[in-house]
């Protein structure tokens, strides 16, 4: 199966075809549906069929044995056959919000230069946890400054393929990486804003940040002696589709 969404984020319809279709979920030959991980919700769609009726996608989540892409239809769908054409058609708006605020988090690691331990995209906002020594506070006003300081600066987002065995003959790049890649992947995917920050990442990325908009520090919250969630939001949720 290809996974379209890894090659180009905007892509909003592609024609395809039905590999099998069972109570797990549907499986098609190509897909532009990112599935649940990483802290990003999976994708919804709407899939056209020859006849002109229309089957919605609820949900998108990768099988963790076959590593196939499910997408999840509601549980009444008839099932479709091997080989049954289709179009696809990404529910844009929803996604579009997910890879702006991923861009969000993206920035937020860079601008907090501390351990993440977690974190999470919603539609229109999103987290970060951060381990930090004790006694450190984080200045809401100047980490939202920062942030959109970056977004004014609309810079791009580099997007490169390597691979583990390569990275090791390059422990200094490594070094500079706010996250350290498996390195027993044979295909490691890196996301760099231009710099800015540098780091393994399987997401679905904006071209540069000026299209995540402004952005607002909504809270910053305390969770444990050692731990700080800092949320953010866009303050223009709606699409500014780019061309
Ligand atoms: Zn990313």
């Amino acid at each position: 199966m290809q996974e379209q969404f890894y090659l180009d984020s905007y892509q909003t319809r592609l024609e395809t075809r039905v590999l099998r279709h069972d109570a797990q979920g549907l499986v098609l030959e190509n897909t532009l549906c990112y599935p649940l991980g990483g802290g990003q919700p999976g994708d919804r769609a709407r899939l056209q069929l020859a006849d002109g009726s229309h089957l919605d996608v609820i949900d998108t989540r990768r099988d963790k044995v076959s590593r196939d892409i499910l997408h999840l239809l509601p549980p009444d769908t008839r099932m479709l056959a091997p080989g049954t054409a289709v179009t696809l058609e990404l529910d844009w708006e929803r996604r579009y919000r997910h890879m702006r605020v991923h861009g969000a988090l993206h920035l937020l690691s860079a601008v907090v230069p501390h351990g993440v331990t977690g974190g999470n995209i919603g539609d229109g906002s999103g987290r970060l946890d951060f381990s930090l020594p004790e006694g450190i506070e984080l200045d809401r006003g100047q980490i939202e400054g920062e942030l959109n300081r970056l977004v004014a600066e609309d810079r791009v987002f580099a997007i490169s393929m390597t691979s583990g065995e390569r990275l090791r003959t390059q422990p200094d790049l490594i070094k500079t990486m706010s996250v350290t890649p498996p390195l027993d992947l044979p295909e490691i995917r890196l996301v760099a804003i231009d710099g800015v920050d540098l780091q393994p990442c399987g997401g679905t990325h904006v071209r540069a940040t000026g299209e995540i908009g402004a952005l607002t520090v909504s809270k910053i919250e305390n969770k444990g002696a050692r731990n700080k969630r800092v949320v953010i939001a866009l303050l223009e949720p709606e699409t500014m589709r780019p061309d």
